[in-house]
């Protein structure tokens, strides 16, 4: 099955997503449309990303004392994807946007991660952009998000610091007010920012006329103290290059300066960067407050102290863009194995009578442990997949669905963000180590794709809240809220394919099995929260989120399934067959898992919180 035949699937069949077209937003959508935007994105990535995944990976970008240099194939394709239009495509269209539904933007970006994920599609700068939008100014909408949305300037997010990665309510970069009448300035009220930021993605390039950096900052207290905690982090707009309320850059150098390229396991084709704001390297003016015209320029976005509110504001579709990148790398696997496995010649069956050494050898794909590892890898990545669309779909009914429906999605999106993030990161990993063992020795070299995929993959459980950080967030704080009602919403649409599907013989046991999953994870959920002492309960919170996955998961494929099955109950085609088999292949494989990760989680296990230091 091919990505694009897989994705017409998700989105028509399963997800019903024309069904949109009848709001008034998509109104003038249509199939056809739809179409059309993958069409082009299928294309753009085939002839601009693909021929070029390896060359990115080799020829890292680096820095030649004035700039950062990268391959010209980064530009051609970055400069393909903006004329696509698809930076802005959920936009409005007095903002440039074709008011595309979100599931269809993220389907179409699936092609381009799949084709290579570290040339990048975008997905910084329009997260930068759709930040602004929601709580920028409509003169900072105007100036920095509209001329991201054209790629004409592109964007970064500036979380980290050297000492502050998880636990960000510890930055220190600080944010002082610049001159007396720093909140006259019409971009915002202006401040000067000085500190380090680390890990920066795309922090330093000329792919485009200008970056715009969204930084996390403290704004000190009237004795000059940073507040404690995330209440004091506030957020701004830092220029690379100083604009004026035109949008044209003023010749002037913001006081952002480059400290060095980090050199990455994978994902090597975007840069990734240590940034110095305000250490003096390009003063603004004669004076600042740190003297010396020393201090970055910073716009003020949204209200004091409620920065990282801001950031969280985009956080869901950050992150099923991290999941549909982590599962993108785990198809691209698949698909590299499965064309090595039917033509690499090795071995032959074994008979009654044992081997024929007279016989030709078989393809590997005959035999049984290589079909195992490539249905494990059909069921991680296209289960994945079906689960991003379906969270994105989630975000479509959240925006544009109105009443109970809008906020069951908010709801569901709480509780299944976790999982659309972390479970591929960890997963469709996995998915690239079999790759790599599909291809034995030589999927261990570089003349074959396969090991860069594991290396690329190996990124997405570290960004964007790292695996433990996701656990802790799922049952620390998601499965708990409201009273649990997002908890409760979602077991409600698991039991409703569990009863569709009972009555479905193919699929009545696994219909049971997920019943029996369910309830596990509820008992699980109490047992660790029992005490009602954060510190057990979160003791095994990985544990929880693998169960809690690998569950969600059953139920994706147990409705996916179901869908097929609907279109094709007599399993004639081979697409149905491959889905009815995959679920399959989840139930029997996969789902028995849990039972060892819940019970660590509902006996609140001690062995790893209590293990003494001096004893490792
Ligand atoms: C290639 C790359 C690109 C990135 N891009 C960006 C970017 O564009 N912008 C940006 O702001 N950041 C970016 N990051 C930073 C990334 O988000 C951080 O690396 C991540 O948040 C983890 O922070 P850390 O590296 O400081 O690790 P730490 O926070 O020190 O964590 C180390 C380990 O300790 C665990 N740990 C930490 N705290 C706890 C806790 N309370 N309980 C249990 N376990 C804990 C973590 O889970 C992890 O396993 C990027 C990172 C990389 C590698």
């Amino acid at each position: 099955m091919t990505l694009r035949n897989t994705i017409d699937f998700l989105l028509h069949d399963w997800l019903d997503t024309t069904a949109l077209t009848q709001r008034a937003r998509f109104a003038d959508h249509s199939r056809d449309t739809f179409d059309a935007v993958l069409d082009t994105c299928e294309r753009i990535a085939r002839e601009k990303y693909a021929p070029f995944n390896r060359l990115v990976d080799v020829q890292e970008p680096y820095f030649d004392g004035e700039k950062v240099i990268l391959p010209q194939a980064t530009h051609d394709a970055h400069k393909a994807y903006a004329e696509s239009g698809m930076l802005s495509a959920a936009q409005d269209y007095e903002m440039g946007g074709m008011q595309l539904p979100y599931s269809v933007e993220a389907s179409a970006n699936a092609f381009f991660a799949c084709a290579s994920v570290s040339i990048g599609s975008g997905m910084l700068t329009t997260g930068n952009a759709n930040l602004l939008m929601t709580h920028g100014t409509a003169l900072q909408k105007e100036v920095f998000a509209k001329n991201e949305f054209s790629g004409r300037w592109s964007g970064t997010m500036c979380l980290s610091e050297p000492q502050a990665g998880s636990s960000l309510s510890d930055v220190v970069t600080r944010a002082v007010p610049d001159g007396d009448n720093f909140a006259d300035d019409p971009l915002g009220p202006r401040y000067r920012l000085k500190g380090n930021k680390m890990w920066i993605s795309s922090g330093e390039h000329e792919l485009s006329e200008n970056i715009i950096h969204l930084v996390l900052a403290k704004i000190p207290d009237s004795e000059g103290k940073l507040v404690p905690g995330t209440r004091g982090i506030s957020l701004f707009i830092v220029p690379k290059k100083l604009v004026n309320t035109q949008g044209e850059l003023t010749g002037v150098r913001n006081d952002v300066a480059l400290a060095g390229l980090n050199h990455k396991l994978g994902w090597r084709g975007t840069t990734n960067t240590l940034l110095n704001f305000g250490e003096g390297k390009f003063p603004v003016g004669q004076s600042g407050p740190y003297g010396g015209g020393a201090g970055a320029v910073g716009y003020l976005v949204g209200q004091p102290g409620k920065g990282l509110a801001c950031m969280f504001h985009m956080m869901n579709e950050a992150r099923i863009g991290v999941g549909i990148a982590a599962t993108m790398l785990g198809m691209a696997g698949y698909y590299a194995s499965l064309d090595y496995a039917k033509t690499r010649p090795q071995g032959r069956p074994m008979g009654a009578a044992g081997k024929d050494p007279a016989q030709p050898q078989t393809r590997i794909i005959e035999h049984a442990d290589v079909k195992r590892m490539l249905l494990a890898q059909k069921s991680y990545a296209e289960g994945a997949l079906a689960l991003e669309l379906y969270c994105a779909r989630l975000v479509d009914e959240h925006h544009t669905a109105g009443g109970q429906e809008a906020d069951d999605a908010r709801l569901l999106l709480e509780v299944l963000t976790p999982i659309a993030k972390s479970w591929p990161s960890e997963w469709c990993l996995e998915a690239n180590s079999l790759a790599i063992q599909v291809h034995g020795g030589y999927g261990y070299t570089r003349d074959f794709p396969v090991e860069q995929y594991w290396r690329d993959n190996r990124l997405n459980m570290i960004h964007e809240g790292t695996h433990g950080i996701q656990a802790m967030d799922l049952l620390g704080r998601k499965v708990l809220m409201e009273d649990g009602k997002g908890l409760q919403l979602l077991s409600h649409r698991m039991m409703a394919t569990v009863h569709r599907s009972s009555g479905i013989p193919a699929l009545a046991a696994h219909a049971k099995a997920l019943g029996k999953a369910l309830q596990d994870v509820g008992a699980a959920t109490k047992g660790a929260w029992a005490t009602g002492n954060p510190t057990d309960a979160l003791a095994n919170a990985v544990p929880y989120l693998q169960a809690f996955g690998h569950t969600v998961l059953a139920w994706i494929w147990l409705d996916v399934a179901g869908c097929a099955l609907d279109n094709d109950p007599q399993q004639t085609r081979a697409d149905t067959q491959g889905r009815v088999g995959a679920a399959r292949f989840f139930f029997h494989y996969e789902l028995p898992k849990i039972g060892a990760w819940l019970s660590v989680v509902q006996s609140r296990d001690s062995t790893c919180s209590t293990f003494p230091e001096e004893a490792f």
